[in-house]
């Protein structure tokens, strides 16, 4: 081996992310619960967009993404020059660390703040700052008081992954306005089309010159294998973050399908209106378990057992009957087994197996 041949520092401290588990062995047909995505897929006018694409797979894509921004713009009520998609908002999440932090910079995120932060920050070079959650909650106070002068990014998850709760308009407020002058407040508004009336911190993107919001189209539109996301900021950020975006970073096939599916208003309707439908069922039936959740914001369900031997327990027995849920020891929730909101059929598997799970152990 060629020990002069060396990584950037930061680099080989980063645990590769683990996604949710597929597949169970000995196991043929499996309910794959672990990664949040949407039962329902993609809408008919995203499948239509994504097959019609392959008939100019030859071409180069558009590398300004004009018509998907303009899309976005419209529904959201944005300005389409201050939006800036990626493949999948952790591309964003990446371009911002890339940008905005280096070695001796420190990245705030929180106690159970999603992984793709600290991975991010690290292969910027810069330091992971952890801050702790008061009971699952982001802690505005916490975060505040854990500013120095060498943070340059908070993000935080708004509604959280994965704890599924959120903060309050005021809370962020609060959090944007209290920042020292040279932090960028990131909002990532991964699970904000599950918030009826919510606009994943729009507003705050809209009219703060610290604050920048992620979106994805791999949660509500069902498209988490096609990858895509988008970022909203102001002006000047964002023309940071086209400086650092790779010019061909969607593919054309990306471009449309987002396209279509942004602007399919019914689909995103029927997807929201059956997954909180169907989380407010799974939670009420697992809390007459004896297994309790924080209300949920998101598209799952963070399960709590008495201890982490019950949730591995649990979750041992799910795997036997083809279930697969997201252990997330790894996210300081040894205790907790995050369940996604899947179609009904599976919601009752899921309720009908940890039933029995509690009546073979009790
Ligand atoms: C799923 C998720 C994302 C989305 O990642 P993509 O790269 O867009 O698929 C971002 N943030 C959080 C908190 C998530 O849970």
């Amino acid at each position: 081996m060629n020990t002069s041949i060396k990584p950037q520092p930061g680099i080989l401290d980063i645990e590769p992310y683990k996604g949710g588990e597929s597949r169970i062995q000995g196991v043929g047909e499996v309910v794959k619960l672990s990664s949040n995505e949407n039962p329902f897929g993609p809408g008919e006018k995203a499948r239509e967009a994504f097959l019609k694409s392959a008939h100019q797979l030859h071409r180069y894509p558009s590398g300004d993404h004009a018509e998907l921004r303009r899309a976005i713009a419209q529904v959201h009520g944005l300005d389409a020059d201050r939006i800036i998609c990626g493949a999948g908002s952790d591309e964003i999440i990446s371009f911002l660390c890339q940008a905005y932090a280096g070695p001796g910079d420190e990245v705030i995120h929180t106690e159970h703040g999603f992984s793709m932060y600290r991975i991010s920050a690290l292969a910027a070079g810069a330091t992971p700052v952890e801050v702790p959650e008061r009971e699952r909650v982001v802690d505005v106070g916490a975060i505040l008081e854990a500013c120095t002068e060498r943070t340059r990014l908070v993000f935080i998850a708004n509604p959280a992954n994965p704890t599924g709760t959120m903060i309050g308009g005021n809370e962020v407020a609060r959090l944007a306005a209290g920042l020292p002058d040279n932090v960028l407040l990131v909002l990532d508004g991964a699970y904000a089309e599950y918030v009826e009336g919510f606009d994943g911190g729009a507003s705050f993107a809209e009219s703060r010159e610290n604050v920048v919001m992620t979106r994805t189209f791999s949660k509500l539109y069902g498209l988490g294998g096609l990858r895509i996301g988008w970022g909203y900021g102001p002006a000047a950020v964002i023309d940071v973050l086209n400086r650092v975006r790779g010019p061909f970073n969607l593919s054309q096939t990306q471009i449309d399908t987002a396209t279509a599916a942004v602007l399919d208003r019914e689909h995103v309707e029927k997807c929201r209106r059956e997954n909180n439908r169907l989380r407010a069922w799974l939670a009420e039936a697992l809390a007459e378990l004896g297994v309790p959740s924080d209300v949920s914001c998101t598209n799952f369900v963070l399960a709590r057992f008495a201890s982490q031997n019950e949730a591995e327990a649990c979750d041992a027995y799910l795997k036997t009957q083809g279930l697969i849920v997201r252990r997330v020891a790894g996210y300081k929730l040894p205790n907790c087994l995050r369940i996604t909101v899947g179609d009904e059929a599976s919601c009752r598997r899921v309720v009908h197996a940890v039933a029995q799970f509690k009546e073979q152990s009790a």
